[in-house]
């Protein structure tokens, strides 16, 4: 893959907008005709041409493009968040009466969106242990319509064999859409393997400073157009121009700050796993992982995000050990520049948590910033004092 040629050219067109090194943002809801005649062409394909923006915008586009070439994939859509991706890969291919196949621990939202809103209009989800690939195929029904994979989940890291899950679901005329957005376009391509609808929080890595919520649907264009002319377009939870313009700018980045971030974070497991205060790390690429052997080979590469159980006798040993932290911010979400702690403990009062997860309750994820790895373990080193 010329990965800087994607990053740096494909996509756009600098004669078009005086040579500007950067597009611009095109901060326009709407696009003129030079005539009738123009506008009665413009109208017959809403997602190609500059017409509305809800359905077309110019710095979208590139945008799009890029994305899309990331992905192996033919065409892309960009959503005003990842969970409206993932609710518009799912949407148009089911009705009532269809049943969904989903790994057992997928993002929050996603769990939400399958056993509570999608119930609603009668269709059922059973969540299985995408480990284990007989359950999955067991799993799967004469009704079911679509199988939703999470590969590795970003909370406790289990890993499906997506190749032969998305051969299973294909066989049998099933849909399968793969939530990418641990891996990256850049250590895993799950259209590669078989899958059908790759979907991201671009609010993670791929944008990468957290100042964005966006998402992307990744696919064929025949399916791109099913869901432009579907969710997209029906619920309107379109990226607008400026956040798709920080998603260039943040994209443009991506290949070194992962390089950066996995080197980091292989430090920082390393010191952590050698601690009497770390009862067990779950991260894909640490040898302790159960599946170690299939995040070798599905993966090409690590990132910042893991979990690890700590050693602590209760609830305020874990606070203690968040609250001495000076370089690690409190906060959800991952895939920024900073470093970031989250404990499941906090967690205890959210009624989603209570209902969607039984997590360790001494669980605390990592996300691994750009910091200084030597800054990073001081801080942790002093802070896991603060533990018993
Ligand atoms: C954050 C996240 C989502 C949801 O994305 P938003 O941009 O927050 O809506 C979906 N899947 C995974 C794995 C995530 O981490």
């Amino acid at each position: 893959m010329d990965l800087s040629y994607i990053l740096n050219e494909l996509g756009e067109e600098r004669g078009t907008y005086l040579n500007s090194v950067v597009p611009p943002i095109f901060e326009s809801s709407i696009f003129c005709f030079d005539s009738f005649a123009g506008l009665r062409e413009g109208l017959k394909d809403e997602l190609e041409t500059p017409f509305y923006t809800r359905g077309h915008n110019p710095t979208v586009t590139i945008l799009r493009r890029k994305l899309a070439a990331l992905e192996s994939a033919e065409d892309c859509l960009v959503f005003a968040s990842g969970s409206a991706a993932v609710a518009a890969a799912i949407l148009p291919e089911v009705g009532a009466g269809d049943h969904v196949v989903c790994v057992q621990k997928p993002y929050s939202w996603t769990g939400v969106l399958l056993d509570r809103f999608l119930r609603r209009f009668g269709v059922d989800t059973t969540f299985v242990d995408g480990r284990d690939t007989d359950a999955v195929a067991r799993a799967m029904e004469a009704r079911t319509k679509v199988l939703v994979l999470e590969s590795p989940n970003s909370i406790t890291f289990e890993l499906q064999d997506i190749e032969r899950c998305a051969a299973l679901a294909r066989e049998r005329g099933i849909t399968t859409v793969c939530d990418n957005s641990y891996a990256t376009p850049l250590n895993q391509r799950p259209l590669e393997q078989g899958v059908d609808v790759v979907v991201h929080s671009a609010s993670k890595y791929l944008n990468g400073h957290s100042d964005v919520v966006a998402g992307v649907l990744c696919s064929s264009r025949e399916r791109v157009r099913r869901v432009f002319e579907g969710p997209f377009m029906t619920l309107g939870g379109i990226v607008g121009p400026f956040e798709a313009w920080l998603m260039l700018r943040g994209l443009r980045t991506l290949p070194v700050r992962l390089e950066r971030i996995a080197q980091t974070t292989g430090k920082v497991v390393e010191f952590l796993a050698g601690q009497p205060g770390v009862e067990r790390i779950h991260y894909p690429q640490h040898h302790s992982h159960p599946q170690r052997d299939l995040a070798r080979d599905s993966l090409s590469g690590g990132n910042g995000l893991f979990s690890v159980e700590l050693a602590a006798k209760d609830i305020q040993g874990i606070e203690r050990f968040c609250d001495a932290l000076k370089r690690f911010l409190i906060a959800c979400s991952w895939g920024g520049y900073e470093s970031l702690v989250y404990p499941m403990a906090a967690l205890a009062d959210s009624e989603n948590y209570k209902k969607s997860r039984t997590l360790p309750w001494n669980l605390v994820r990592f996300s691994i910033g750009l910091e200084e790895p030597e800054v990073l373990i001081e801080d942790l080193q002093q802070a896991l004092e603060r533990l018993s």
